[in-house]
């Protein structure tokens, strides 16, 4: 059963893992379950990998059990562990959490000079403005990343405030790589990331994670704008957004966003 909804400029399509067979729009972004769901510590997917390949070919998330942070590129899909190293993931193995698009830029920018991250997501935010969501990669070369990954999870499970608490943050140095993520709006949060959500992997696909800062030498911005939204709602989970507790806000802010 599908379900449409208008979150302000944002069409909304939420489905259960069952309805996923049947056809997509290939401009939406997919998601699976939300992020309120897994600050909860809900870790256990029911989307495998299999199935959010047929829904895009770049994108972040994460893996079953809270088992390190996900960055999916061209169609591979690739699991940076607890320290940062890089595997691919089977088909077969689920996602607790997920947001890809079939990428088709609509926009593409060289930056040049050495910048922080700080300044490049302003250059984004110059060149994308308002409120439209995004999805984004940065193809060049870093100076340094530093980055984050989790530990698997057993259960009972924490919520990922505690988890995070616990995460592995690490410094990449100088290397060619690849910035893939999205931009959602204020009022998408607790739906999703508000603001930046990037992940990182470098071209040599040897290491990655969630990103917290990064200074980037040079490199090509692309971005495709979308304002579709599948979501994959697993049982007991709601579509939430908006209207979110401080609390939420607060544990978004701590365990998701870039510094
Ligand atoms: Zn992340």
């Amino acid at each position: 059963m599908f379900e449409e909804t208008m979150i302000r400029s944002l069409h909304v399509r939420s489905m259960t893992s069952g309805d996923l067979a049947a056809g997509h729009d290939h401009g939406a972004l997919f998601q699976s379950s939300t992020i309120s769901a897994l600050l909860e510590g809900r870790y256990d997917g029911d989307v495998t990998f299999e199935q959010l390949a047929q829904r895009g070919d770049t994108g972040l998330g994460t893996l079953d059990q809270l088992d390190g942070e996900m960055i999916a590129l061209d169609g591979r899909f690739f699991r940076a562990g607890f320290d940062g190293s890089i595997s691919e993931i089977e088909p077969s193995t689920a996602t607790p959490f997920a947001v890809v698009v079939e990428f088709d830029p609509d926009l593409s920018a060289e930056i040049r000079g050495s910048a922080k991250m700080a300044a490049v997501l302003d250059q984004v935010g110059a060149l994308l403005p308002g409120d439209e969501v995004c999805a984004l990669r940065i193809d060049g070369q870093f100076e340094s990343i530093l980055a984050r990954s989790v530990p698997r999870q057993r259960k009972p499970y924490r919520p990922l405030v505690e988890v995070v608490a616990s995460q592995n943050v690490f410094e990449i140095g100088a290397c060619h790589g690849t910035v893939v993520g999205f931009r959602f709006p204020e009022w998408s949060e607790g739906l999703e990331v508000a603001g930046f959500h990037l992940h990182f992997i470098d071209r040599d696909r040897t290491i990655g994670g969630h990103i917290m800062d990064f200074t980037l030498e040079e490199g090509t911005l692309t971005a495709e704008r979308s304002s579709k939204l599948e979501v994959e709602l697993p049982p007991g989970v709601d579509l939430q957004c908006g209207d979110l507790a401080s609390e939420v806000h607060e544990a978004i802010e701590q365990s998701e966003r870039p510094a």
